[in-house]
């Protein structure tokens, strides 16, 4: 008889709904404590693993992978994947899957919600009626956004996505994304630029494209002083692609107006961080994707595409960032 797999999920991510019955068809499951692990523990709960499940807080590097003897399946929530090893995996044949397509219509609506409610000062305004302030504040006035260059830097399903959907407010768009061709931009509406371009000319620009060793501090010191001193920087991408020490300069001496920001260098945000107490600045807890149809959507095809691989099947491929361990990509 074939022996029983064993899954190690890092954290259930809710809704629980489901998921670990679904996995329990396959598999033996064991949870871990779903806080931010150390490479040391997740190498010694990993020797007897045929599948894992994670979030970013679970890095599965080079060394785990080594030390995963059985692994044949690296199960990773959510869009990005950086916290894998992806190279380390392939060289194994491990296919790495993760849940691309999922949220990208949440992420847009929530980049820009984050945008008006920072152009507009929304979470200012109403710490100030709270503390039963002056209802007559200067610092109540906002950007009206009409007629405004919007910069979307990464045209990918979330970058387009906001494109499509801020054509409806009246403004120019224009796209910083080398791998997006002209007519793909403009298809969406938007004016294909290069970066200086897009810095020096946009009001509010919002960061929609992933983190990788070239998009690293792609915004840093010389590219928020190419932006206009009443500009805006919205990102929901990652932290990473930010110099988050450049951007508090910039806020704290008006290079720019004001950012928001939903992803940071190090999460959770430590609260002592000079971000918290700006007023010029909207904070959300990484919650660009929280909506109830992308989580339940997102959870069910991350359990899916575990349980998929551990039965035997190859998964659907859109979800494997790795298609090369299934001859494809
Ligand atoms: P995607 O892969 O569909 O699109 C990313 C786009 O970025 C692509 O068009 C790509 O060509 C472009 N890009 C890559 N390198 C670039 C560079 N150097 N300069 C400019 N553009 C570049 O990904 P997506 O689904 O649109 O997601 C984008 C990112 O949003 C994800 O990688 C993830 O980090 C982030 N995200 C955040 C949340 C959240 O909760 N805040 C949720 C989902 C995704």
């Amino acid at each position: 008889m074939q022996e029983r797999k064993n899954v190690w999920v890092a954290e259930f991510m809710p809704p629980l709904a489901g998921q670990r019955e679904a996995l329990e068809e396959v598999a033996t499951v064991t949870v871990g404590h779903g806080k931010k692990y150390i490479e040391e523990e997740l190498i010694a709960n990993i020797a007897e693993v045929d599948g894992v499940l994670v979030t970013a807080k679970a890095p599965i590097t080079a060394e785990v992978i080594r030390a995963a003897k059985r692994l044949k399946v690296i199960g990773k929530y959510g869009v990005g994947f950086e916290s894998v090893d992806l190279e380390a995996a392939t060289a194994r044949r491990i296919p790495v899957t993760y849940t691309p397509g999922v949220n990208q219509d949440t992420v847009a609506e929530y980049t820009i919600a984050l945008l008006f409610a920072t152009v507009r000062r929304v979470p200012f305004s109403m710490g100030v009626l709270r503390s039963g302030g002056n209802w007559r504040n200067e610092n109540f006035i906002g950007l009206e956004v009409l007629g405004s260059t919007i910069g979307i830097i990464g045209l990918g399903r979330i970058g387009s996505r906001v494109a499509q959907k801020m054509r409806s407010f009246d403004v120019r768009i224009i796209s910083y994304d080398p791998y997006v061709s002209a007519e793909r931009a403009a298809e969406l509406g938007a004016e294909r630029v290069e970066l200086p371009d897009l810095l020096a000319r946009s009001d509010v620009i919002t960061l929609n494209l992933p983190l990788t060793h070239e998009t690293f501090h792609l915004i840093g010191e010389k590219e928020l002083r190419q932006m206009k001193p009443a500009s805006y920087l919205i990102n929901t991408g990652r932290g990473q692609l930010v110099d988050e020490s450049a951007l508090i300069r910039a806020l704290q001496e008006g290079w720019i107006a004001g950012a928001g920001l939903d992803v940071f260098e190090q999460e959770p945000l430590d609260v002592k961080s000079p971000l918290v107490s700006m007023e010029n600045v909207v904070l959300t807890p990484h919650i660009g994707g929280s909506s109830t149809t992308a989580r339940t959507r997102l959870v069910r095809t991350a359990v899916e595409n575990v349980v998929r691989v551990l039965r035997g099947e190859r998964p659907d491929l859109q979800n494997v960032a790795n298609p090369q361990v299934y001859g494809k990509g």
